[in-house]
């Protein structure tokens, strides 16, 4: 077996120091004594086998007992999964392995949980690393690089403490449907998430979370990196116009090998490009490079896994993103061709139907957004790349004449042009722009939820209140024409023009004027004394002293206050309502019903 390193991607929330930590890995590589204890890759980083023996020290030896030993590492340089969520491959993902940053005194936090979600989607294991140990409040400095040693040199009220915030995130990740345990506690790394305790800072848990990758790679992703009959292809991180070069795309090669003698097939927006690099370059090392403007080397080719730059006067318009097959004849740019027509066809949409426009940077952020959304029971009409343009704006009006919850346009990371932006202000067209997808989502979803919300305050207010008033004894204005007289508001809120009953059912008529010190309110509360007036009516014969009165809400409203509105009734208007409901459906079985 031909066994390829594994491409180790880092993601976290903002500030839990995946930066920090990819430093610390990449200077755990320059320190190593062995020649070229690391190489720099474009994009990329490797960490060669012998360094990490040499770091791991004693540890390495379990791993060495496996068969299909990885030659190493290629650690993806940039972290977060704005690069992860490009480093897309046919179903799934082109990293091997990812490590979650996890600040150890925050635990879970909104990129945590955004950054599982995409690993989940993508089908990629990871390991927690629970960094800045260093900073538990009491934490002793120690001079092992080794987190299990570490721990048992804290005193034990520190070793709880640590306990604790393991024991946190194994909770959370249980809620999401994780099992997880400290690395050392770990029985079986196939169904249970490693947690290993680190510091970026000191070093401490280095070797471990080194060898716990190793490890996991080399026993569960031994099919994924085996070389055997695998198709050369790689995937386009970047698109550049660089001084000297001209146009160029940098790759991370996947799985086979690249040569400057290829043919390489790749995707623009609306069509595939067939072409030969005009140079396949690396970095220079450190010491050959004399003038930092010559910063890369051509070489003949390169084998998976590596970062790497292709230029060439073609690459201008690929997306990145992107696959990048690697043909070496005609049948292969055949077949890879139809792939990549395929594969645009099922990234982008376009339908007729109802649903939110979203427009990306890159594909890979356009697919994540698309399975979001569709996680959320979005319905989506349109999904593209590059700016918001005047022709979305006009799509999204028509759809939010139908739906004005779905007739909004989703932007990430992308300009809107100024005659797009004039006519969505024009248009009153919402244009939710980010550069984070779970804020770009949950503003969406939070947006949707108050204008219901509002919506529903809007369509209750209309409704006929519930309320339950007396005929004051005593108080009888005007007889008839209309008829005039005192009532006590018991339950509710009276307001005028609504329609009322007494206490078998019977509709008396419509509250006409209600007034208060003689001067006309729209409205009156419970315990308020006022004046009414209706029209059609005689005291002594429809209505008398004392008799006791129900608003009357026709029978499609209160289907509705009990569908949607219970809750915005107060206990004592809830059970008017039930009254009046019983009280309607002694005469008509089917009332609100
Ligand atoms: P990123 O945003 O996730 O890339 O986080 P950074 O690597 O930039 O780290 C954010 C801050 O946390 C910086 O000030 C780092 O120095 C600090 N930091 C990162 N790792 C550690 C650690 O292990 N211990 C301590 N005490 N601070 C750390």
């Amino acid at each position: 077996m031909q066994i390829r390193q594994p491409i180790v991607v880092v993601l976290g929330h903002v500030d839990s120091g995946k930066t920090s930590l990819l430093d610390r890995i990449r200077g755990t590589g320059v320190q190593g004594r062995e020649a070229g204890g690391i190489t720099q890759h474009i994009g990329a980083s490797f960490l060669p086998t012998e360094t990490i023996k040499e770091t791991c020290g004693p540890l390495y030896k379990k791993l060495q007992e496996s068969e299909n030993q990885v030659p190493g590492i290629l650690v993806i340089d940039t972290p977060g999964h704005e690069v992860f969520t490009n480093l897309r491959a046919r179903g799934g993902s082109a990293a091997d392995i990812a490590i979650l940053v996890v600040d150890v005194n925050r635990g879970f936090q909104p990129q945590t949980n955004e950054s599982l979600k995409i690993l989940q989607s993508r089908k990629v294991p990871f390991v927690v690393a629970l960094n800045k140990c260093d900073q538990i409040s009491g934490w002793r400095k120690s001079d092992t690089k080794f987190i299990t040693q570490a721990i048992k040199e804290q005193d034990q009220f520190i070793q709880t403490d640590l306990d604790q915030k393991i024991y946190d995130v194994v909770g959370t990740l249980s809620v999401l449907g994780y099992q997880s345990e400290a690395f050392y506690r770990v029985k079986d790394f196939k169904s249970e998430i490693a947690i290993v305790p680190i510091s970026a800072r000191s070093g401490v848990g280095i070797p471990e979370l080194l060898a716990v990758l190793v490890g996991l790679t080399q026993q569960y992703l031994q099919k994924r990196l085996d070389q055997k009959e695998k198709e050369s292809r790689g995937i386009v991180l970047e698109v550049n116009e660089e001084i000297g070069l001209g146009h160029t795309a940098n790759i991370i090669l996947i799985d086979g090998s690249i040569k400057k003698t290829d043919t390489i097939v790749v995707a623009k927006r609306d069509s595939v490009i067939i072409t030969k690099p005009k140079a396949i370059l690396l970095p220079k090392p450190l010491d050959e490079m004399r003038d930092p403007r010559d910063k890369f080397k051509p070489v003949q080719s390169v084998d998976a896994a590596a970062g790497l730059k292709i230029a060439s006067p073609d690459l201008e318009g690929v997306l990145p993103g992107s696959t990048l097959y690697i043909a070496s004849n005609e049948d292969d740019v055949k077949k890879y061709t139809k792939l990549i027509e395929s594969e645009m066809k099922s990234v982008f949409i376009d339908t007729e139907t109802n649903g939110v426009v979203l427009k990306c940077d890159t594909i890979g952020s356009l697919e994540a957004i698309v399975e979001m959304l569709r996680r959320s029971q979005v319905p989506i009409s349109k999904a593209d790349i590059g700016p918001v343009n005047r022709r979305d704006i006009m799509e999204t009006r028509a759809i939010k004449e139908n739906d004005r919850h779905l007739g909004v346009v989703l932007a990430f990371n992308v300009k809107i042009l100024p005659d797009a932006k004039e006519e969505s202000e024009s248009g009153h067209i919402k244009i939710f722009e980010d550069k984070i997808i779970y804020s770009l989502i949950d503003n969406y979803n939070a947006w949707v939820s108050e204008d219901t919300a509002n919506e529903d305050d809007a369509i209750f207010a209309e409704l006929t209140p519930i309320s339950k008033f007396t005929f004051l004894k005593g108080y009888v204005f005007r007889n008839t024409d209309p008829a005039v007289f005192g009532i006590r508001v018991d339950v509710g809120t009276l307001k005028q023009k609504i329609p009322f009953m007494n206490k078998d059912g019977r509709k008396i008529g419509l509250v006409h004027q209600l007034q208060l010190d003689k001067k006309t309110v729209t409205s009156a509360k419970a315990g308020q004394e006022v004046a009414c007036s209706v029209q059609g009516i005689t005291i002594g014969r429809q209505i008398f002293e004392e008799e006791v009165f129900y608003t009357f809400p026709p029978s499609h409203e209160a289907k509705k206050i009990l569908a949607k509105f219970m809750h915005k009734l107060s206990s004592e208007e809830q059970e008017i309502f039930n009254e009046i409901i019983e009280i309607q459906r002694k005469k008509d079985a089917a009332y609100a019903y």
